[in-house]
């Protein structure tokens, strides 16, 4: 296997001559939990989108487990193993979160298990025990449609691992709710990180506290610093940089 589950090498996008990503390098191991904090505009979610194949690379390559996913289509990237979370969670509201889960290790079988429906009982219990660690055991059986803001996103996490990626993409996953559902949340990834690589993007610097143990600073585009969350917080640029977006509050 390769130890590097991630790496980026060079890579721009630019948009109209303005550069989204510049000359971004990163790398990340395999079995990290690792944090991209930033100002508005840093380039974030540009970078999650070069990853899993929403925006090609003006210039540079994405190399997953050592392979460069360039041409790659977005469908073809996730078959690869790396899953994404959308800010805003993508669930069948009239399912209930045992169908939802049930639907998503579905959908990703291949012809043969399809056929000969080997697995059902192994689903089955595989979507119990998913139940169990996303702690929506309680309202497994309730429309997905009643559950709070919170309980949606553990859901869709869980969705998403219902299709045993290798690499997990998180986009702010706490923007907008309680201190409970944060901190929910947060036990949930640190759980999750025992046996999946995850990368996170988030604002909320109390659940980088969390949750962190490596944070990337992104700034115009490139990587500004990396280090603990302690380092990273003393560090005269990057407070330099969120100053100037006055952005120090959230910092
Ligand atoms: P972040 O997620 O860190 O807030 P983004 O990656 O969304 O930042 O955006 C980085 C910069 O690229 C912003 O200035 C944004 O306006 C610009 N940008 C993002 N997507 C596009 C696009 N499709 N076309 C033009 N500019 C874009
Ligand atoms: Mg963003």
């Amino acid at each position: 296997m390769n130890a590097k589950i991630l790496e980026t090498e060079n890579v721009t996008v630019s948009f109209d001559g303005f550069k989204a990503l510049n000359q971004l390098n990163f790398s990340m191991d395999t079995g990290e939990l690792r944090v991209v904090i930033g100002p508005n505009g840093a380039g974030k979610t540009t970078f999650l989108d070069v990853i899993s194949g929403k925006v090609q690379p003006t210039e540079g390559r994405v190399l997953f487990k050592g392979r460069n996913v360039k041409r790659l289509r977005e469908h073809q990237i996730a078959r690869l193993g790396i899953g994404r979370k959308f800010q805003t969670p993508r669930i069948y509201l009239n399912l209930t979160p045992r169908e939802n889960l049930e639907i998503t290790s579905n959908r990703h079988k291949n012809v043969f298990g399809t056929l000969f429906r080997r697995s059902s009982t192994d689903d089955k219990r595989k979507v119990v025990l998913l139940l169990e660690t996303i702690g929506l055991t309680a309202k497994a059986d309730m429309l997905s449609n009643l559950l709070s803001h919170g309980e949606k996103q553990r859901l869709e996490i869980g969705m998403l691992v219902a299709q045993s990626p290798d690499l997990l993409l998180v986009d702010e996953p706490v923007a907008g709710l309680t201190d409970e559902e944060t901190q929910n949340i947060g036990d949930l990834l640190l759980a999750l990180a025992q046996s999946h690589s995850i990368l996170v993007i988030e604002h909320d610097m109390e659940f980088v506290r969390q949750i962190a143990r490596k944070v990337t600073v992104l700034h115009e585009g490139s990587v500004l610093c990396e280090g603990s969350i302690d380092e990273v917080q003393s560090n005269p640029r990057v407070i330099e940089v969120y100053l100037g977006a006055t952005n120090v509050a959230s910092l």
